[in-house]
């Protein structure tokens, strides 16, 4: 039998990082698909040191890395070459090296659109009304729009927000999608002719497991899908009521599956199976 114990390493770059579950979801996967020398590393890399964390990257020829907060844009300086769509969102989470030429892609926004694949909903020809205008629902936005959502309304607290403002920008000059923005400050109610409610803001992340969106949640009728992108808990106090009510609805605990599932394929060219990392998920979460 060939004798080879060479690591292939990938992992996620982030500041902090210790909470990230990363590793829980992409190590299961690595075991089950008989994947033995794979290894997914939490690196705590400071804002100030992406540059040596990269060329650390390419001297111990990792396969490949996640990049998470603060570094999912400034990243962009040191890749060869990056996607569309990661161009549109302007930042990268997902990065492959290909004999020492980077590759950058968002799979935030792609594991977003599995998720509403995985629940039967199309985007084409549909109406979305998105809370929040952080990173996450740049990205979500970017890809429904260019999957041909014919409608989208952002909701945020800050208008002047350069990613609000950015965004609008960027889906109206690179998408045929309409788009308005609609100040949060007060209880939102979803308009009635709303399909898709996406809740991309980080309220309900843990700890603060109770807290709702300040979201009239009468306004969500049994014709629309929700989807919440908050991975911990997994499920928010949001998808509970939405589960209650008898609204169709995912949670973001499945947007970061597929988006990992995503960054798995982009790496070792293979399908990991998503049943076993979400149960790694969870008994991680649970264990907390
Ligand atoms: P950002 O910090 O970039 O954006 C946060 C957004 O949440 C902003 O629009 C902010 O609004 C809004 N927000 C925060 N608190 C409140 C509040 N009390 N009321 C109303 N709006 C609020 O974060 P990200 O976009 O990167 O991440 C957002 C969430 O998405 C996080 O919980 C993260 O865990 C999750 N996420 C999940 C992924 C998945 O795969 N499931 C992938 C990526 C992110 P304002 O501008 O007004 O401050």
């Amino acid at each position: 039998m060939e004798q080879n114990y060479l690591d292939n390493l990938v992992g996620v770059f982030g500041h902090p990082v210790a909470e990230n579950p990363g590793v829980v979801i992409q190590e299961a996967a690595f075991e089950h698909m008989g994947l033995k020398r794979w290894r997914f590393l939490t690196i705590d890399v400071e804002k100030d040191q992406l540059g040596d964390a990269i060329r650390g990257l390419k001297a111990f020829k990792m396969r490949g890395i996640n990049c998470t907060i603060p570094h999912k844009i400034e990243v962009m300086d040191y890749l060869d070459e990056v996607s569309e769509a990661a161009r549109l969102i302007g930042a990268v989470n997902t990065i492959v090296n290909t004999n020492g030429k980077l590759f950058g892609d968002n799979t935030d926004g792609k594991g977003f659109m599995m998720s509403l694949k995985s629940n039967n909903i199309s985007v084409q020809g549909k109406k979305a009304v998105v809370f929040g205008a952080g990173g996450a629902a740049r990205a979500i936005c970017v890809e429904m729009a260019l999957a041909g959502l014919s409608q989208i309304t952002i909701v945020n607290r800050v208008e002047d927000r350069a990613l609000g403002d950015a965004l609008t920008a960027i889906l109206r000059n690179n998408t045929g999608a309409q788009v308005s923005y609609a100040d949060w400050s007060g209880l939102h109610s979803v308009s009635a002719d709303a399909d898709i409610v996406v809740n991309a803001t980080s309220v309900g992340l843990y700890p603060n497991v109770n807290e709702l969106p300040n979201i009239d949640l009468g306004s969500i009728k049994p014709n629309m899908f929700v989807q919440d992108v908050i991975p911990n808990p997994t499920e928010t106090a949001l998808i509970k009521k939405m589960r209650k009510m008898g609204i169709s609805c995912a949670t973001g605990a499945g947007m970061l599956i597929n988006q990992a599932a995503i960054n798995i394929k982009m790496w070792t060219g293979m399908e990991p199976d998503k049943d076993v990392m979400y149960r790694a998920l969870e008994k991680a979460l649970r264990q907390e």
